[in-house]
C-alpha cells in the first residue's frame, strides 16, 4: 500500500499522561503533530489500566502537571476516577482533542528508506510521518514468574484485577512487594477467605503519610539523597517500627535503590492477622505452593503484583534494546541509529510523574527543531559527546528536572559540536524541509 505522506508532521503514539504532555508541548511550540491512541479515551492507565478502588500512591502535588494543577477539592490521594477526569480536563483545556485520533493502534513503525517513519495501523492504513514520539506506557506488558504455569488454580495479574469480587471468599496468595502487590495484599486481606503474601526479598515499605502530609512530599528538592534516606529511615522507625515486628524481612538494599512501596494498609492487615507474610515461592504442585522456608499452603487464586516488562512491539526487534527494566536510550529517550525516534516515559519517577512531564515536553520541543538541522541522529551526537545510557529505570525527580533544564540550555553547544563533526544538513536541505507542507488526511 502506498503510504499517505504526512510531510513534516510528528506522530505522537499514545494518549496517556505522557502522550498528552508531549502533544501539549508540540502544540505550544507550533510543531505540527498528529496524536493517535489505540483505545477510545485519553488517560492511558487511568482510563483502562487500574482497579476500581485504586488511589494514587504518589500525592496530588507530586503527580499533577506543572502547567495544570489538579482541582482544589481533590484529596491528597485522588482516586483512579478523579485522575482520569483530570487527564480528560487537561486534554480539553489545551485543545488536544483537535489532533487526536482514537481507535488507531500502531501495529508497525519503521524508519523509511528516504527518511521519516512509515507507520502501519491496525486497520491496514499506512502513513509516513517525519518522526515518532513513542508514549506507549510501561505498565501493560505483564510479567509472570515461570512457576505460575504449573499452578492449576486461578492466576490473576494486577493488570487484570478490577474489583474486590475477584478475590472475595477465595484463599489468596499475593505475590510481590511493589505498590501493586501492596494494594492486592490489602484488598485480599479485606475480602479473601485467607490472604498470604509472598515476598522474594525485603522491601522498603513507607506509610502513605507522615506528619499528616503525603510521605513523598517530605522530600524537598534541596535535600540530597543521603539526607532523604536518613530522614525517612528515622521516620519509618518511629512511625512503623521494625519490619520484623510485622513478620516482614528487612530490606536487602538501600532506600531508593529500588522503587519504595507506599502503603499504610498492609501494616494494619499484618497486625490484624488478616494478612500473613510468606517467603519466596520454591515449588508448585497443583494448587499447593511450597515456600523457601519449607512451609506449604493451598490456594484458590494467585494474585500477581510482579510488575511489567518494557515493550515496543510495533518497532522492529532490537530498535530499543532493554536491559532488565532499563531502555538503552541516550538522555532516556534517543537511540544513536535513528533520527526522530523519541521514546518517552520509559523511566519511573521515585514519586509522581506529573512534574517531570512538563519539562520533558519542553525539552522535546527544543530538541525536535535541533534534530531537523542535523543529519546525524541526536542520540549519536549525544553518544559522541560522552553521554552515558542510564543504568537504572528509577529517576530522582528533582535531579531529572535539573538535567532537563540543562538539556535545554545545551542546544547551541550541541549545534556547535555537530558543525565540528560535519553532520549538519546543508542549508538548502533545511529550507526544503521547512517548506514541505503536510498532506491533508
Ligand atoms: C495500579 C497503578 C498505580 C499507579 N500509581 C501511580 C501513582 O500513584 N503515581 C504515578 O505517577 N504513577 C502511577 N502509576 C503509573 C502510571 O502508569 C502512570 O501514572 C501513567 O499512566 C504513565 O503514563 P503513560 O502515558 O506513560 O502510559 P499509559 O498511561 O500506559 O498510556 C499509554 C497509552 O498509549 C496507548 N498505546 C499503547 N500502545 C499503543 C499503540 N501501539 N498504538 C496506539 N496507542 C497505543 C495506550 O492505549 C495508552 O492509552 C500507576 C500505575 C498502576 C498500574
Amino acid at each position: 500500500m502506498t503510504p499517505v505522506d504526512r510531510g513534516d508532521v510528528m506522530l505522537v503514539l499514545g494518549a496517556g499522561p505522557t502522550g498528552l504532555a508531549m502533544a501539549r508541548a508540540l502544540a505550544e511550540r507550533g510543531i505540527p503533530y498528529q496524536q493517535v491512541e489505540a483505545t477510545h479515551d485519553v488517560g492511558g492507565n487511568w482510563a483502562h489500566g487500574v482497579y476500581e478502588t485504586a488511589h494514587i500512591i504518589s500525592s496530588r502535588k507530586t503527580t499533577e502537571f506543572a502547567d495544570h494543577p489538579m482541582p482544589a477539592d481533590y484529596p491528597d490521594f485522588p482516586s483512579g476516577k478523579q485522575m482520569h477526569a483530570y487527564f480528560r480536563a487537561y486534554a480539553e483545556h489545551f485543545h488536544l482533542y483537535d489532533h487526536l485520533r482514537f481507535g488507531a493502534e500502531v501495529t508497525h513503525a519503521e524508519e523509511a528508506a528516504g527518511g521519516g517513519w512509515q507507520v502501519t495501523f491496525r486497520d491496514g492504513t499506512v502513513e509516513r510521518y517525519k518522526g515518532l514520539v513513542v508514549c506507549n506506557g510501561h505498565h501493560w506488558a505483564r510479567s509472570f514468574p515461570a512457576w505460575t504455569a504449573d499452578f492449576t488454580g486461578e492466576v490473576l495479574h494486577s493488570k487484570d484485577y478490577k474489583r474486590p469480587d475477584q478475590l472475595r471468599g477465595k484463599r489468596v496468595l499475593v505475590v510481590g512487594g511493589g505498590n501493586s502487590g501492596c494494594d492486592l495484599a490489602s484488598e485480599a486481606a479485606r475480602v479473601g477467605a485467607t490472604a498470604d503474601w509472598s515476598l522474594r526479598r525485603g522491601y522498603w515499605f513507607l506509610p502513605k503519610t507522615l506528619f499528616g502530609r503525603p510521605s513523598v512530599e517530605i522530600m524537598t528538592p534541596w535535600m540530597p539523597v543521603f539526607a532523604q534516606r536518613l530522614l525517612l529511615r528515622g521516620l519509618v522507625r518511629v512511625v512503623v517500627g521494625r519490619y520484623a515486628d510485622y513478620g516482614l524481612p528487612e530490606p536487602d538494599h538501600a532506600l531508593f535503590d529500588a522503587h519504595p512501596s507506599i502503603s499504610t494498609e498492609v501494616f494494619h492487615a499484618l497486625k490484624h492477622g488478616t494478612l500473613h507474610p510468606r517467603p519466596d515461592v520454591r515449588a508448585v504442585s497443583g494448587q499447593t505452593v511450597t515456600f523457601a522456608d519449607g512451609t506449604a499452603a493451598t490456594y484458590d487464586l494467585v494474585a500477581l503484583g510482579t510488575g511489567f516488562d518494557l515493550s515496543y512491539p510495533f518497532l522492529p526487534p532490537g530498535t530499543v534494546p532493554v536491559v532488565g527494566k532499563v531502555p538503552q536510550l541516550y538522555a532516556g529517550m534517543l537511540r544513536p541509529e535513528h533520527r526522530h525516534l523519541w521514546v518517552m516515559g520509559g523511566q519511573q519517577a521515585r514519586y509522581g510523574i506529573g512534574p517531570l512531564l512538563r519539562p520533558l515536553g519542553q525539552l522535546l520541543a527544543d530538541w525536535i527543531p535541533l534534530q531537523d538541522e542535523l543529519t546525524v541522529p541526536l542520540g549519536e551526537l549525544l553518544r559522541r559527546t560522552g553521554e552515558q545510557i542510564p543504568t537504572t529505570h528509577l529517576v530522582d525527580p528533582h535531579a531529572a528536572i535539573r538535567r532537563m533544564a540543562l538539556g535545554r540550555t545545551l542546544v547551541p553547544l550541541l549545534r556547535w559540536r555537530a558543525r565540528h563533526l560535519g553532520v549538519t544538513y546543508p542549508p538548502a536541505a533545511i529550507s526544503a524541509a521547512a517548506n514541505r507542507r503536510p498532506s491533508s488526511s
